[in-house]
């Protein structure tokens, strides 16, 4: 067979031959749509190849983004590595001084910024080596198409490798420096590929797919590559992440598949019942949840719209789609509640990403009900960190990495989350999932949303506390929380105190930080 190079110059060829008329629709910060097609972001992408080229970028630079998800944000993810280039995007849900750190760290030359997020650049501007800023206005026009200008169209591209890299992205761990995760241009090609799988999303040319996941945050789930590989018509938020917004733009480009963090999802769910009948939304949309666990709750209840919750998991080092949730041939079978339970799992790997779980005394059973910590390998899984040695131990020697999630692994591979290894409940030596206590509590109807955190326990060692958010104008108090979870659990498992609280505090991913919760109530004391 012939030796050829799994890189993206691939995908920006073909879909300019084979879809260059399909459409690329973004919701501006002004809030007008602007609309394109592949054909001329990939002739924009590859004009802002010879332009950083023209520039001085050399092969290996990093060119770094500061922009919400559109169609220029695409020409970046496109255009940075037809140059050779990397392209590191910078999460603009973090503080200044991460950014500082991380645009240092990543020795970023160049920065493509939307103009609305200029405040923030010009908080860590200073404190950054970048040599050039190039500024997206709102409304289109200004510095990046005067960048773009510079291109003549008389250019020879580098010829790429597979192994070189071509996108970059920090984790935001909530302990420690940021680390950094290098995807090359083979990573990027075979994600794509396996996010794109039907027992995977199940992307296609017929999709219309809208990507709330931010380009930030690990490279909008791949969402941006799959798209521009099967020929799916995209649709691009913005800044303009409210439920309405969103459902407003979901059903004026007939959306077929959108993908968020559960947050989005829950606010979305929130309006589509306020308001039944509001939105005509296309029949079987498929809405991807991921980042955090997808509550049981949450599936049935858009399943009642008529909408399709596929769950999936993934982490930033596995570039980052690991596992998706679909039913296997014995759905048939199952009985609803069996049924919703698989859908509530975190779901099988994909092919390529090997599993297993590993627990103190070795590795554990596919048995559904021994935990372990998730190791996986694969071709899109990170080998390290970019020039940073501190975190080697997440790697086992064995050439494992070690998620750090707890899980348990069903017969067939099928993960399911119990929770971060650091967020687990030890009591009185006995585990206890937060996810799980979590997943429950939220299928109350007062409840809106959950976080269970361990706290010091003088004779247990840790007890669970639940920080509750309520519906607006809902009351329940804790006694009947506790028995609405007690057929559920073992009585161990209950939580010992439940605290209302206005918001659950979020990580810049829109995770609960349960870190914080901790903080806050470790002096609790018990009754
Ligand atoms: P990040 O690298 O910021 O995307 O975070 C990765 C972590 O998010 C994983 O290690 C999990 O703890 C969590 N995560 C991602 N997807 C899911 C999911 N579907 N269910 C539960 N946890 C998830």
């Amino acid at each position: 067979m012939m030796q050829f190079p799994l890189t993206l110059d691939h995908l920006v060829a073909r879909a300019e031959k084979v879809f260059p008329g399909v459409e690329v629709v973004s919701r501006r910060a002004d809030r007008s749509l602007h609309r394109t097609t592949y054909g001329a972001v990939c002739a924009r992408a590859r004009k802002l190849a010879e332009a950083l080229a023209r520039w001085g970028l050399r092969p290996g630079d990093r060119v770094a983004t500061l922009m919400w998800n559109h169609a220029a944000h695409l020409e970046l993810y496109l255009g940075a590595p037809l140059a050779a280039g990397v392209v590191h995007t910078l999460n603009l849900r973090l503080h200044p001084d991460d950014l500082a750190y991380i645009a240092t760290h990543a020795s970023d030359r160049v920065l493509v910024v939307d103009e609305v997020l200029l405040p923030l650049w010009e908080k860590f501007r200073d404190r950054t080596r970048i040599e050039r800023a190039v500024v997206v206005p709102s409304s289109g026009g200004g510095e990046y198409e005067g960048l773009l200008s510079t291109a003549e169209g008389r250019w020879t591209p580098p010829v790429l490798s597979e192994g070189d890299a071509a996108g970059m992205c920090y984790t935001s761990g909530t302990t420690g420096q940021p680390k950094g995760v290098v995807y090359t241009h083979r990573s990027n090609a075979l994600h794509a590929l396996g996010v794109a799988l039907v027992d995977s999303l199940a992307l296609s040319h017929r999709d219309t797919l809208l990507p709330v996941v931010p380009m930030f945050h690990a490279n909008a789930w791949g969402l941006p590559h799959a798209a521009t590989m099967m020929g799916c018509k995209l649709v691009f938020p913005g800044p303009h992440l409210d439920a309405v917004s969103l459902l407003d733009l979901m059903q004026a480009e007939s959306v077929t598949c959108a993908a968020g963090v559960p947050t989005v999802w829950m606010a979305i769910l929130d309006a589509l019942q306020r308001e039944p009948g509001r939105w005509k939304l296309a029949p079987g949309l498929r809405m991807v949840v991921g980042g955090s666990a997808a509550p049981e709750s949450m599936i049935r209840a858009f399943d009642k719209h008529g909408l399709t919750v596929v769950h999936a998991w993934g982490m930033t080092e596995m570039s980052p789609v690991g596992s998706v949730s679909q039913l296997g041939p014995d759905a048939p079978r199952l009985s609803e509640d069996e049924a919703y339970a698989q859908r509530a799992r975190q779901g099988r790997p994909t092919p390529w990403v090997d599993i297993r779980a590993v627990s103190e005394s070795g590795e554990v059973p596919w048995d559904g009900r021994t935990p372990g910590e998730l190791h996986v390998r694969g071709p899109w899984v990170a080998s390290g960190y970019y020039q940073n040695d501190e975190a080697r131990e997440r790697w086992t020697e064995d050439g494992w990495f070690r998620t750090g999630d707890v899980v348990t692994l069903d017969a067939t591979g099928s993960i399911k989350v119990c929770d971060r290894l650091k967020d687990l409940i030890k009591s009185g030596g006995e585990g206890i999932s937060s996810v799980d206590l979590e997943n429950r509590l939220m299928a109350h109807p007062a409840v809106k949303e959950a976080a269970v955190v361990s706290v010091p326990h003088p004779k247990w060692s840790e007890r669970p506390l639940a920080a509750v958010v309520l519906r607006e104008g809902a009351r329940v108090g804790p006694a009947e929380l506790r028995d609405f979870l007690a057929p559920h659990f073992a009585a161990f498992w209950l939580p010992d105190a439940f605290v209302y609280v206005d918001a659950i505090p979020r990580t810049s991913a829109g995770k609960f930080l349960k870190s914080a919760l901790r903080e806050r109530f470790a002096d609790w004391t018990w009754g």
